[in-house]
């Protein structure tokens, strides 16, 4: 057995879970049931849902000829519905090709709706004792930390070598309680955040700790580089300080928002204020408004890059009545207006013009 099975079971012996309902007894079907339940979902709010679940539904046939409804009742508050349809589909084709009960084989379980590898090694290690690795997010974390994988998980390459590893270090007994043992160090020792190295029995060994390397490890994933879009926003002031302001459309970003008025960088500013403000425009007085900073501002899927256009000293009221879409306000009033932040942050900074 290896060093890292053999310590991680003397762990698990006093510090593991012994008594989650789906150890007793440890069916096939119980401990699918299980697993699926605990994918994006805490051991101590799956309990509950388990419980009631195995009490209406107790086999993997009850399950496949259950009204579509009970199962979804059942599984109601747990959420990530697919799970449940997934689940019931996967017991229909149990019923039609396995004799109403899982396969006891890798390919014929990841050939099930909602079954991947790391699941179907839980199931056969867990309910038969079988040697088939796990490697869940848990396993990936503690495994990358302990061999200082370099890369960031999900990727095929790092997926691969930490497969490797997690085969390696299977012991040839105790199969169900090495399973449970790496769920359980994973999630309440060698965790994400604050992984406890003083207490872990196996810190000796465990190169992320002995190099320091704790924090870094596993890679984080990637951040995505936003593509980035550039647009002039015209910041018009008149003599008393107001300012110009556009509602925004009633969908999209900053939908009904009160903004500056906005347009492509390609768009001739004047020729825009003459169609959308008339009477505004003086040829003479818009030709040179001043180019302040630009301001940056990130969504979720893109990063917006104002160019802000300043004209100052209008006269009041000039060329625009107020409207739904366009209106003067009072510096004073800017408070009462919903105003995206970066637009708010440009009309309170000062105006500090860029050099041409
Ligand atoms: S020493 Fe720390 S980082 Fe390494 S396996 Fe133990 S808890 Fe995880």
């Amino acid at each position: 057995m290896s060093e890292y099975a053999k310590r991680l079971l003397a762990w698990f012996d006093v510090h593991g879970r012994h008594d989650l309902p789906w150890q007793h007894p440890r069916t096939p079907y119980r401990v699918w049931l299980s697993e699926i339940m605990l994918q994006q979902t805490q051991v101590r709010v799956v309990i509950p849902y388990f419980e009631r679940f195995v009490a209406a539904l107790p086999d993997v046939p009850a399950l496949a000829k259950a009204p579509q409804d009970d199962v979804l009742a059942l599984w109601s508050g747990l959420g990530y519905y697919a799970r449940a349809r997934n689940l019931q589909a996967a017991a229909q084709r149990c019923v039609d090709l396995h004799d109403g009960d899982l396969p006891r084989d890798l390919d014929a379980l990841v050939a099930l709706p909602g079954i991947g590898r790391s699941t179907a090694g839980a199931i056969l290690s867990q309910a038969w004792g079988d040697r088939a690795p796990i490697l869940d997010g848990n396993v990936k974390r503690v495994l990358a930390r302990r061999h200082a994988v370099e890369g960031w998980p999900g990727t095929p390459k790092v997926e691969k070598t930490l497969w490797s590893i997690a085969d390696a270090l299977l012991p040839h007994t105790r199969m169900a309680d090495y399973t449970q043992a790496q769920m359980d160090f994973g999630a309440t020792l060698c965790t994400r955040h604050n992984p406890v190295c003083l207490l872990c029995p196996v810190s000796t060994d465990c190169a992320a700790f002995v190099q320091g390397r704790v924090d870094e490890l596993p890679t984080p994933r990637p951040s995505k580089v936003l593509p980035e879009r550039e647009v002039t926003v015209l910041l018009l002031e008149d003599r008393d300080g107001r300012v110009l302001l556009q509602r925004r459309p009633p969908t999209g970003v900053w939908a009904q928002l009160w903004s500056l008025p906005q347009l492509d960088v390609d768009d001739d500013p004047v020729r825009w204020l003459q169609g959308h403000a008339a009477g505004l425009v003086d040829p003479v007085e818009f030709d040179t408004p001043a180019r302040l900073a630009p301001v940056q501002h990130g969504f979720s899927h893109y990063r917006l890059r104002l160019h802000p256009l300043h004209w100052a000293g209008l006269a009041p009221h000039h060329g625009v009545r107020d409207n739904d879409a366009l209106r003067w306000v009072a510096r004073d009033d800017l408070a009462t207006l919903g105003i995206p932040a970066p637009i708010r942050t440009l009309l309170l900074a000062p105006r500090i013009a860029l050099e041409d």
